[in-house]
Parts: structure tokens; sequence; C-alpha cells
């Protein structure tokens, strides 16, 4: 098994038979585990050093017209609390987002259909307007090449769109009336030719998802070449059809995260809210798997509990942006620090 890890560092990909034995073994094996996580550490230091890039989330709708299984914010969950930002919220977030040193913002939200391209280019292009050197990220969804060439061409630079899961059969259990996986990737394919840095990424243990699938989701990023990889535990929500389901295995995050580093040795690869959620080290054991992005919430704070994608989000203290300077303290617990450039791809 050490081979494995070995030859994962030095050629950057494995066999699925490999990589399926390297899961498993990960999850039953603590020193297996920790010797691929001290290869992902080492080649994320290799590129990015002991800074962290941070990246101010703003949760600009709970609306959605989707129906996720596993999301709090489906459609057909009659008691969310729904919410919209208006375009001065987002832009006073934005505002107290570049007096904290934040040089990304990060637009995330349901598929709220009053979100226009008309509306979004104009919050796009004022936030470009009024912060020529920050990064804009947008996660809003699927829309049409025609949508994202707007907003690409209004100043966003990147887009975060998981493929949730690269399985077919997983992906349509998982999203009942979506218009499946081939138009998922299609819609990756169009952010791609657009001109944007790409994220993609899943959930570790959702209902129905073997290490097989994850397999596959592995080996679907890798080949993608994406430029961000999201990975997180599923967290149940009380209020979804998968809300009883235990929340994902947290040695299985870590083996995933850790395996994208070797994969992926350039990507930005986020500690994400959901593994800070499910452990209390949860932050720190990402970085220490290889993960080298934190996304702290910027959101209003009265709006925060309304994102409610599963219970008990993380969106406060080191979570939050006002709490940055506790964040700064606990990575440097770890040797690391806070890195408050705008971090794109490739530039260090
Ligand atoms: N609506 C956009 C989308 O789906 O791409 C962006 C917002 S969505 C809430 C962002 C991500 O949250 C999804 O890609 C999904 O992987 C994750 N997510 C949703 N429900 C979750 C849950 N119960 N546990 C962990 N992650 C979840
Ligand atoms: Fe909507 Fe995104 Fe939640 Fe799916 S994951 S229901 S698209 S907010």
């Amino acid at each position: 098994m050490r081979d494995l890890v070995e030859q994962l560092a030095s050629n950057n990909r494995l066999d699925n038979a490999s990589l399926g034995r390297l899961l498993a073994g990960c999850v039953a094996d603590d020193a297996l585990l920790q010797l691929l996580r001290d290869y992902a550490v080492r080649t994320a230091r290799e590129q990015f050093g002991l800074g962290i890039y941070i990246r101010g989330l703003i949760e600009v709708s709970s609306f959605c017209r989707c129906d996720c299984l596993y999301c709090g914010l489906r459609r057909s969950n009659g008691s969310a609390e729904r919410y919209r930002l208006t375009k001065d919220d987002i832009l006073a977030c934005c505002a107290e987002g570049y007096r904290l040193g934040f040089r990304t913002f990060v637009l995330q939200g349901g598929e709220d259909g009053t979100h226009t391209d008309s509306w979004l280019v104009d919050v796009v292009s004022t936030i470009r307007k009024t912060y020529p050197d920050v990064a804009i990220t947008l996660s809003l969804g699927e829309r049409s090449e025609e949508s994202y060439r707007r907003l690409y061409e209004a100043g966003a630079n990147r887009y975060l769109l998981r493929h949730e899961a690269a399985d077919r059969e997983l992906y349509n259990s998982l999203h009942p009336s979506s218009r499946g996986l081939e138009h998922r990737l299609e819609c990756v394919a169009a952010l791609k030719r657009c001109g944007y840095q790409v994220g993609m990424g899943m959930m570790i243990g959702v209902k129905g998802q073997t290490i097989d699938h994850i397999v596959q989701d592995l080996q679907l990023v890798s080949r993608m070449d994406c430029q961000m990889v999201g990975i997180g535990p599923f967290m149940p929500h009380s209020s979804t059809p998968l809300g009883g389901e235990p929340a994902g295995d947290l040695r299985l995050t870590l083996a995933a995260v850790a395996i994208t580093r070797l994969m992926l040795p350039s990507a930005l690869i986020p500690s994400t809210t959901a593994l800070a959620t499910l452990s209390p080290r949860g932050r720190l054991e990402g970085i220490l798997s290889g993960a080298n992005v934190v996304m702290p919430n910027l959101s209003p704070s009265d709006i925060r509990a309304k994102y409610a994608i599963y219970e008990n989000k993380a969106s406060w203290g080191k979570e939050a942006a006002e709490g940055l300077q506790a964040l700064d303290e606990e990575l440097q617990t770890i040797g690391y620090h806070i890195d408050y450039s705008r971090g794109d791809y490739n530039i260090k």
C-alpha cells in the first residue's frame, strides 16, 4: 500500500483498482492515511508554501428551483426560510470584505429564477468596477453558455460547479428532476470555453455512494484538470429525504482531499465548511491533508442561519469573515498563516 502512495505522488495518477484499494485502506489503517496526508501536505507546501488563501463567501439567495435530495434549500423543502440579497446588500458585503482584506468574493446561491442575466451582469460589473483588483467567483448552478459568457465579460473570473457524482445512476438518484449528468458536464465544458477558472467536486458519504463511485469522481476531476476542487462530507438536513442518513466519514473525506492534491498538485482546494462542521478540528485536518483555501462567511449576519444547506452549518467564529484573526491564530497552531493575496490558479 505504501507503494501506491509513492506511485501516486510521483506519477500524479493511479489506476481505478489501486485508487479503490488506497481509499479503503485509509479508512482502516491510520498509518497509511497519515502517510498519504504527509505526501499531500508536502506537495501543497511545494506549491503554496505555508499561506492559506481566503475567499469571502456571500450567500446571495436561498431560493432554488432544483430538488437535490441532500440539500436543505431544495424546492420541496417547505420549511426552508427563503431570502434573496439585493444588489446593495451584496455590495455592502463586498465593502466589508474588502476592508477586512478579502481579495476574492464568492457569490453563491440556489438557482433563483429571479437572477436574470441582466441583474447578475449589473451586480458583477459593479463589483468589478468598484474593486478592479479582486477575483469574482460565481457559484450559481447551471446556466446557459450565453449567460456564463455574459457574466465572464462583466468581470467574473471563476465558477464553482461541483459535478456531485460522476456515476450517472448515482447522479440521477440524487437529482430527481435535473437535466442529468451530461448536462452538468456540458456546463463545466461551457465554463471552460468562456475562460473561467473552474471548480468541480463532490460530497463524500452521500446515500448510495460507494468507494468505486469516489474513484470515478477522483478520476473525472483529474481528467478534467480543473483549477479548483471542492470536497466535503455529506451533512444531513432533517427536512430532506436524506435527513436520517449519517454524515460522511471524516477519514474518507481527508483521504479524498489528499489524493486530489497528489493528482492535481497546483489545484486550489478548500478545506470546506462541511469539514469544519463535521469535526471541531476539521478545518485544520483538511489543510493537513493538502487543502490550501478557506472560505469564511461574509453574508449579512441576519441571513446566515437561513442559508441552511445542512443543519448547524458553521458560519460563525473562525468560519466568519469577522473572525479572521481567530482563523489566523488557529492556522498558526499548525505553522500556517492567512495569505491575503488574490490567489489565482498557478500564480504564487
Ligand atoms: N446551487 C449551487 C450548486 O448547487 O452548485 C450552489 C450552491 S450549493 C448549496 C453548493 C454545494 O453545497 C453543492 O455543490 C453541494 O455539493 C453542497 N451541499 C449541498 N447540500 C449539502 C449537504 N447536505 N452536505 C454537504 N454539502 C452539501
Ligand atoms: Fe439548489 Fe444547489 Fe441546493 Fe441543489 S445543491 S438544491 S442546486 S442550492
